[in-house]
């Protein structure tokens, strides 16, 4: 039966294929794809597991028999029974190993998919005792997994799907070749890094809001998401076909012919606009009036540099380095490896800037999901990016000698997240220095750097002259600013329809921030979601900011709005949208 689940649209396009939920289990599961010649290797790890698990319950077993009658719990050795009953289950194996086989799926997400469908079955029963048997079930696939736990090699495999098969061939295909549609609870930063590199054609998570830092990385893989879908993942069962509608935020179970005809059809009119998007690529942002625009990129990975380059970005334009830091279990990356990664970046943009914003993890952006710490009620206004950099000074200095180094191999800006007090702006230059007076002890090159505050806390946009004062360059973090100002928590859904970028006072923030920093001849750009939004391309024209900075995806399409631009027009209207008691409303009437 076909129904609709809505959520928040945050990333466009249409996605139509099967779905995978990621079932959450206590173990951490790597998902990621096995070549063909792999899967018998991959099959017999999953054997190796499950025998390591049978071994331990038969060791167990004996060790209850050796007690006495009286101190050997009854209880216990029926529940190894019947561990051992599932754990030997034909049924049960060959459906594990149909997933690697037909979905080349590593072992470990092949058992804990089959685990979410019978998990399904067993919520299904009338039967109480058979209901309960789920927990058994749930138990010793978390065996396995431990007992699997140090084999696997999570590399993503790259493959290519058959993007251009007939819908019709694609229902009746149940090959490696069908499109997967991500499905998850949650899904946290570290994990969507994870897949990035992976075969997913679109995202669907029950929670989040649109500018969470897992809608920013669907975003940034161009594929459409949704988030916010509150009980998609109850809802969707393992395999079902479903439609994202990424621009709806609107995600469609078991569609019929007709909706999957319809949507082919949308998915084949965006691909020929990008196709007609691809000509603007070597004309420079200028708009109607003459006035030159920068449009700058946002990466997560140095890989991302050349997609970067692709796309047409004279720069980068925020480098988000937290990424390099998360999902390994808190072990950071020292000066080298950081170096490195810095150091790609830099060569792959090939002299165009790269601008390093530093580590900026806390709130949404946990270290590692095992380390969240949920003491911490509010972790959005806690010991959040600068404040836990300076919390640390190893780990600053470390991150600042890197990215000094890798100054001395091309156009370098450091960027520095979530500053409001005088005493963080001295902490930090003060530890800037320090970091250079290591490399000259140690006698290592390193380069200049051209050194920019983010503006994304009220307290900063209202105390400008502090930061200009110290600053080369200001960037205007929109997702925080909206998200302080507001009081609106970034990542929750039950409040994302406050979420509000034309509220007047954001819109002040912003306006302001942009004419105080151009009066005094610094450059000032915005790098939150807002700069990627063609719908605000025009407003934030008219409110002088010449420096956008977006997901790589974004720019031919801002880059049209700009070409269509008359800037000095677009001025004086900014103004009123800005003064107006309803700017959303005023901007529509116009
Ligand atoms: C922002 O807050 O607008 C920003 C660009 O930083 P992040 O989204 O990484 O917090
Ligand atoms: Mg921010």
């Amino acid at each position: 039966m076909t129904f609709a689940i809505h959520g928040l649209n945050v990333s466009r396009g249409v996605a139509i294929g099967r779905a995978v939920l990621v079932a959450s289990s206590r173990v951490d599961v790597a998902h990621y794809f096995v070549q063909p010649h792999e899967v018998q290797p991959e099959i017999d790890r999953l054997l190796s597991g499950r025998n390591a698990v049978v071994d331990e319950i038969h060791r167990l077993q004996e060790s209850i028999t050796n007690m006495g009658p009286k101190e050997a719990p009854h209880e216990l050795g029926a529940l190894l029974d019947v561990h051992l009953m599932l754990l030997q289950d034909d049924e049960l194996l060959s459906s594990v190993k149909h997933w690697i086989t037909k979905r080349l799926y590593n072992a470990e997400w092949a058992l804990t998919t089959q685990l979410e469908v019978i998990a399904r079955q067993f919520d299904e029963m009338e039967d109480e005792y058979l209901r309960e048997r789920k927990a058994d079930l749930e138990q010793i696939v978390e065996r396995v997994l431990r007992a699997m736990k140090g084999t696997s090699s999570p590399i993503v495999v790259h493959q290519q799907r058959a993007a251009r098969k007939s819908q019709q061939d694609l229902l009746l295909d149940d090959t490696v070749d069908v499109p997967l549609i991500l499905i998850a609870h949650d899904l946290s930063p570290a994990d969507m890094l994870q897949f990035k590199q992976s075969v997913f054609a679109g995202f669907i998570t029950d929670v989040g809001g649109k500018t969470s830092h897992t809608a920013i990385v669907a975003r940034s893989m161009d594929i459409p998401a949704v988030v916010g879908a509150r009980l998609a993942s109850q809802l969707v069962r393992q395999d079902d076909w479903v439609i994202i509608d990424g621009d709806a935020g609107v995600v469609i179970v078991d569609p019929s012919s007709i909706i999957l005809a319809e949507y082919g059809f949308k998915q084949r009119q965006r691909e020929l606009e990008r196709g007609r998007l691809q000509r603007l690529l070597h004309t420079p942002a200028v708009t109607m009036d003459g006035e030159k625009v920068e449009l700058l990129a946002n990466i997560e990975m140095p890989e991302d540099a050349h997609i970067a380059l692709k796309a047409g970005a004279v720069g980068v334009g925020l480098f988000r380095s937290e990424f390099l830091f998360m999902g390994r279990q808190g072990r950071l990356p020292g000066e080298e490896e950081q170096y490195q990664a810095y150091k790609r970046a830099v060569e792959g943009m090939q002299g165009l800037p790269v601008t390093i914003r530093t580590v900026d993890v806390g709130a949404d952006k946990p270290l590692d999901e095992s380390l969240r710490d949920d003491a911490h009620l509010n972790p959005a206004l806690g010991l959040r990016a600068i404040r836990w950099s300076l919390a640390d000074p190893a780990m600053f200095l470390t991150q600042l000698r890197a990215i000094l180094r890798a100054a001395a191999h091309g156009k370098v800006h450091l960027l520095v997240p979530m500053l409001a007090h005088a005493s963080e702006i001295r902490q930090t230059l003060a530890h800037l220095d320090h970091a250079r007076v290591m490399l000259d002890n140690r006698g290592v090159p390193y380069g200049p750097v051209k050194l920019g505050a983010m503006i994304e806390i009220p307290a900063a946009a209202l105390s400008l002259r502090l930061f200009l004062k110290h600053f080369d360059f200001l960037s205007i973090g929109t997702n925080d600013l909206i998200q302080y100002t507001l009081a609106i928590d970034r990542a929750d859904e039950s409040v994302a329809h406050l979420y509000d970028p034309l509220h007047p006072a954001v819109l002040r923030l912003v306006a302001d921030t942009i004419a105080q920093g151009r009066a005094q001849g610094k450059d000032v750009a915005v790098c939150g979601e807002m700069a990627g939004d063609v719908s605000l391309t025009r407003l934030l024209l008219g409110l002088g900011l010449r420096s956008f900075s977006m997901h790589p995806a974004q720019i031919l399409a801002v880059k049209q709005e700009i070409l269509r631009a008359d800037a000095a027009k677009l001025a004086p209207w900014a103004k009123r949208v800005m003064e107006a008691e309803d700017p959303a409303r005023e901007m529509a009437a116009n």
